[in-house]
């Protein structure tokens, strides 16, 4: 937000001091407070005049806007960032990568392309990782083929897409293929923008621009906010690494420190085009995940090209200042059933990883009841009084494990055996068994147990 509460507070209704409190706030100063913060909208005041609520509309919007492509599950947002360092507070929307298909390529190669970005997903730290859109390409100069593969690709997945055709009737019939679904078409240059607001209108959806330099970039964005058009994608059309990296260091200083609202978008880097090669592909690439691409266009990927990049903007866009975690629930392992037993660890998502696959490579089927401990390991949540039998009672109550077992035995981590009283104390019926120390033990204890209670 680039306006402080105490600013705030002397544009409300009697310079901040008619306290009605139909807001749901005590006083007009909260409801500034609140409103700096994001917390509350500029419409829970019914007094605000509609020019002070413009104004205050401009000011509070994010440096950069909010773009979101693609709809349902697969919507892809990039946008509202607001640091140029990660260590400063966090990169918040993470970039798209997209996988590039041109109508000219072959049947199989087409085929092959849809099938890995739907099916190239791999499972890391209770996440998903994978390649977020299709990005269409009419090179063919045919516009029957063209279409084909729009359709085609409409047909096979529901993922995002970006539309990219340097004729605008074929970008305008692609669009209108995948209206419903929120297709980020591009370029939209100096040539042909006039020509495709009114038709842009007409079916609102995501808008790239392209110019020859971040300068020239500014008249167009303008133009289209202009025509009411807001979601903006910005391509500053580097020829080269070395210019790309500048070009979107100066969006992102020049929308974050001189908020410049003209260039306050999310940005599109397409490496495919940039270089020759797919090692040097991928090498930009990685570089746009630091320098600060929206989305990143690729142009052939597999499991040994896309995790690294996947794994590298998983570290780039995680928030530096929460810990990883899992969420919070009773995982099955090995299709457990009323007799298995019940283990119990907490959510740091290391810990989880590694406590379930040690416990799947028993092979007895068991139950893991994860406990939210803020992404905390076991002793040192156990150290903040976030794993300690007050808080574990409640949450093996909560979590439905009681329901899904005939029996009432707990194996707790052997790291935390000091609770195991006072936790039987709490937890009446149950008996509290104390694991190993070290997970790479499950192995060897699970088994035992099972023989044990047999
Ligand atoms: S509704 Fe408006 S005028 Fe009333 S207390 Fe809230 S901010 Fe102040």
């Amino acid at each position: 937000m680039s306006i402080k509460g105490t600013d705030i507070v002397k544009k409300l209704p009697e310079g901040g001091k008619k306290n009605c409190r139909e807001c749901g706030l005590p006083t007009c100063f909260a409801f500034a407070m609140k409103l700096a913060s994001g917390g509350i909208s500029l419409d829970k005041c019914p007094y605000i005049s509609p020019q002070v609520k413009a104004e205050l509309a401009d000011a509070l919007a994010p440096p950069i806007n909010l773009v979101t492509i693609g709809h349902g599950e697969n919507a892809l947002q990039i946008g509202n960032e607001e640091v140029l360092y990660r260590h400063e507070k966090t990169f918040i929307h993470q970039p798209g990568i997209a996988l590039l298909v041109s109508d000219e390529e072959t049947e199989a190669s087409i085929e092959r392309k849809i099938n890995k970005v739907r099916e190239l997903r791999f499972d890391r730290v209770g996440l998903t990782l994978k390649a977020d859109l299709l990005a269409l390409y009419f090179e063919s100069g045919d516009k029957s083929k063209f279409e084909a593969l729009v359709r085609r690709a409409y047909e096979a997945t529901d993922l995002g897409v970006v539309l990219i055709s340097d004729d605008l009737d074929a970008l305008f019939e692609a669009r209108d293929i995948y209206a419903s679904r929120k297709p980020l078409i591009y370029p939209i240059t100096e040539e042909n923008i006039d020509r495709a607001i009114p038709r842009i209108k007409q079916s609102p959806t995501p808008v790239g621009v392209r110019a020859e330099t971040v300068e020239q970039l500014v008249p167009l964005t303008l133009k289209l906010k202009e025509a009411g058009i807001e979601e903006i994608v910005l391509d500053p059309g580097s020829g080269n690494l070395r210019e790309a990296i500048a070009a979107q260091t100066l969006l992102r200083r020049a929308a974050l420190k001189q908020k410049f609202r003209p260039l306050g978008y999310p940005t599109i880097a397409l490496p495919c085009f940039m270089t020759k090669g797919e090692l040097k592909e991928f090498v930009a690439a990685s570089v746009f995940i630091i320098k600060y691409a929206g989305i990143i266009v690729i142009s052939n990927a597999d499991q040994y090209s896309l995790l690294p990049l996947l794994v590298q903007r998983l570290n780039i866009y995680t928030d530096p200042r929460m810990p990883l975690a899992v969420e919070e629930k009773v995982y099955e392992i090995n299709e457990p059933n009323e007799q298995s037993p019940v283990l119990l660890t907490t959510n740091w998502s290391l810990t989880y990883f590694i406590v379930s696959s040690e416990t799947e490579a028993s092979k007895v089927p068991s139950w893991l009841c994860v406990k939210n401990s803020e992404g905390l390991g076991v002793v040192t949540a156990w150290a903040a009084g976030k794993f300690s039998a007050d808080t574990i009672e409640p949450f093996i109550k909560r979590c439905g494990i009681e329901a899904k077992v005939n029996h009432r035995r707990l194996v707790i981590p052997g790291k935390v055996a000091r609770i195991r009283g006072e936790l039987e104390e709490a937890m009446s019926g149950w008996e509290v068994i104390v694991g190993p120390r070290e997970a790479s033990d499950i192995p060897a204890f699970l088994p035992e147990l099972v023989k044990k209670w047999k």
